[in-house]
């Protein structure tokens, strides 16, 4: 052990470190894709450095990393001419784990406590200590690109403490020294090395010597700025999970280069999923932007708009100018046009998706239709893009259909869209506002999505015809679709007029300000009631995005409309003259919050269960006297006294 500064481990590393250095991982060789892949970063920002700040070591050191086996000593080094780290920036960056990969290593760990460990560390890629796989002691030499910084040396053999003291170094850069473990001699071989580095290590940007090779081992084209036909399926799906640490593959890729009018390479990828992977790697939304090879920015969102933030990938581009910082990116002009070209090639690409390969389409649609929704609202301007991307379930279609489909097989004499907003297809199907539209064998679309409302905000018509909800007031059917059939045997004649009148009344005095207005419905066929909105209240879906939003909102007052061939309401009328008043109104009641049920309105279905007792009671033999609910509608009085009356019955 060097002497030197003695320094412990936070918790966390000694947990990783003791896995590590104990584990008998198969696929340990992605030791050296992780040491190479920092001392890319460690070059790139270098090279970003440069560009603002002359006052750097070795300012012409040539950019390279180089791997030296020797087999003597039983070392492996791994040399890079990148930014180097000072005594401060050592401790802080090996003594505590700055690799988010690490940390959401040890997050999984906490989660499964004794499933096995070993294809873990595989997927999760955990950064610098993944070294200890292979080595029983590390020394890393390292001097920063500040002049007046000098060398040290940071060292461990993996237990709960590392030393630093200083050392040797003459020259900017990082030497990390692995000693192998007898078990680990393998990577000792050059051959098995340079295999290592072309399968996982290709396309660093620098490049990557074996021993005292003159010709480097890696092609170092970074995969975006490589020919897509020399790129395999394989290639990809390893650059996205390195690049994310999602462990499952993207859904779809796009790989692009362009020369006019604008130089640049693009490679973006429609992520496996739109939740983001609580252990994933990029949790900030932004593509990884690049000018002439050098990182300038990591996360980078000014080169999709907002609804396209869930892409994942690089774009890099030659026309950038090297004086571009993370401060001045947006007022880049290059960067409006790369975000214009980026912008209208994914939309295109999901357009062609879209109509030649619906599968593929439907599965990136499935997760992230709602951002495609939410670009209709918030980016008018790409409207035109936007609609051929959307796709409803319908009343006559399980398999979503576009817009254009449905227009292309609208009913006879249809000139408008209609939809049912609901929260669960099942629930819409079930609306009474669809007996009309079945009758006629007219198709509705079925929108179920929480940000379907937002998304009506920014799509009132598609090609010419208007979006109707079916619960529009005055939507007329009568000209439209099929002719209905007769009338099934069970629906009666309409009530006479007084008789309705009678009836309508009533609902009105009951339902007080609740409603707008009582009337009788052209539409209804199988169900007594609905409530319909009127179409010229713009706020009439308000309340779904407030709800969506988790905000207070209050609920629309609606028109309700009776059914006045329904048994029901015949039913009802009947009892107008002979019923106790209060037995009436009860059934009023729950006809109207069964209709605000089916509306997805009511704000707690839970209360209706007192008087749904009581009905059944009714429908069960109680006669309708004794079934008067008390003033606060509880029904425990009710209930107790029957209970009285059978305990007199059975004494
Ligand atoms: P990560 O690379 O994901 O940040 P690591 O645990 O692999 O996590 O490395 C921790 C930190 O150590 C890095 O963020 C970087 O600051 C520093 N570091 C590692 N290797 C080098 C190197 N070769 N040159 C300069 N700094 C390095």
């Amino acid at each position: 052990m060097a002497v030197g500064e003695q320094h412990t481990f936070k918790a966390e590393i000694q947990q990783l470190l003791n896995i590590l250095v104990h584990s008998l991982y198969t696929d340990r060789e992605v030791f050296l894709r992780e040491l190479i892949s920092n001392a890319s970063d460690a070059l790139s920002r270098l090279q970003f450095e440069q560009l603002t700040n002359s006052n750097i070591l070795d300012a012409d050191a040539p950019l390279e990393i180089r791997i030296r086996p020797d087999e003597a000593a039983g070392t492996l080094t791994i040399s890079d001419t990148g930014i180097g780290m000072n005594q401060d920036e050592l401790a802080n960056n090996l003594g505590v784990i700055a690799h988010s990969g690490a940390k959401a290593f040890i997050e999984a760990l906490q989660d499964r406590k004794d499933g096995p460990v070993k294809d873990l560390i595989g997927q999760f890629g955990v950064g610098f200590y993944s070294a200890f796989m292979v080595a029983d002691r590390i020394r890393v030499v390292s001097r920063s690109f500040r002049p007046e910084d000098s060398a040290y040396a940071w060292e461990s053999d993996g237990s709960e403490t590392y030393t630093i003291e200083p050392a040797e170094r003459d020259r900017r850069g990082t030497d990390i020294i692995l000693h192998l473990k007898d078990d680990a001699r393998e990577f000792l071989q050059g051959w098995k090395l340079k295999d290592i580095i072309r399968r996982h290590s290709d396309y660093i940007p620098y490049p990557i010597y074996v021993g005292d090779d003159s010709e480097a081992t890696n092609k170092q084209t970074a995969i975006w700025r490589q020919e897509p036909k020399e790129v395999t399926d394989e290639q990809y799906t390893d650059f996205y999970k390195m690049m994310t640490l999602d462990f499952n593959e993207p859904l779809h890729r796009i790989h692009m280069r362009a020369d006019v009018p604008l130089q640049f390479y693009a490679l973006l990828y429609v992520p496996s999923s739109a939740e983001p992977n609580l252990i994933g790697l990029r949790r900030e939304p932004g593509l990884k932007l690049y000018a002439r090879k050098v990182l300038i920015q990591e996360y980078t969102t000014e080169l999709l708009p907002e609804y396209l933030q869930f892409m994942q990938g690089v774009v890099d581009s030659e026309d950038l100018p090297l004086s571009v910082s993370r401060e001045n990116i947006q007022t880049t002009r290059v960067i409006a046009n790369l975000k214009k070209t980026l912008t209208n090639k994914v939309l295109s690409e999901f357009k062609r998706l879209a109509k030649n390969k619906r599968e593929t389409y439907l599965k990136i649609y499935d997760k992230f239709g709602r951002f495609i929704k939410q670009g209709l609202a918030i980016s008018p301007g790409d409207r035109e893009d936007l609609e051929p991307l959307l796709f409803f379930r319908t009343t006559r279609s399980d398999e979503p259909i576009s817009l254009a489909e449905y227009v292309q097989r609208m009913a006879r004499n249809q000139k408008d869209i209609y939809y049912i907003l609901g929260e669960d297809i099942t629930s819409a199907a079930r609306s009474p506002h669809l007996d009309a539209f079945r009758q006629r064998g007219i198709e509705v679309l079925y929108l179920t999505d929480p940000v379907d409302p937002i998304m009506l905000m920014g799509l009132r018509e598609f090609d010419g015809h208007k979006l109707r909800n079916v619960d529009e007031a005055d939507i007329d059917l009568r000209d439209i679709g099929e002719t209905p059939k007769e009338t099934a045997p069970q629906q009666r004649e309409a009530l006479p007029e007084d008789a309705f009148n009678a009836l309508r009344q009533r609902f009105a005095e009951v339902l007080g300000d609740r409603v707008q207005e009582v009337r009788e419905s052209r539409n209804l066929v199988d169900s007594p009631a609905r409530l319909v909105s009127n179409e010229s209240d713009p706020n009439r879906n308000m309340y779904r995005i407030q709800r969506l939003l988790d905000r207070e909102y209050e609920l629309p007052v609606r028109i309700m409309e009776l059914n006045s061939r329904h048994p029901l309401l015949h039913n009802l009328s009947r009892m107008l003259s002979s019923a106790p008043r209060a037995s009436v109104d009860m059934v009023i009641e729950q006809i109207f919050e069964t209709a605000l049920l089916q509306e997805g309105l009511h704000p707690d279905p839970a209360s209706m269960a007192t008087r749904l007792t009581l009905l059944m009671q009714a429908a069960t033999g109680t006669p309708l006297e004794q079934l008067q609910p008390e003033p606060d509608g509880t029904p425990d009085k009710v209930e107790a006294a029957e209970a009285e009356e059978a305990k007199e019955k059975t004494s």
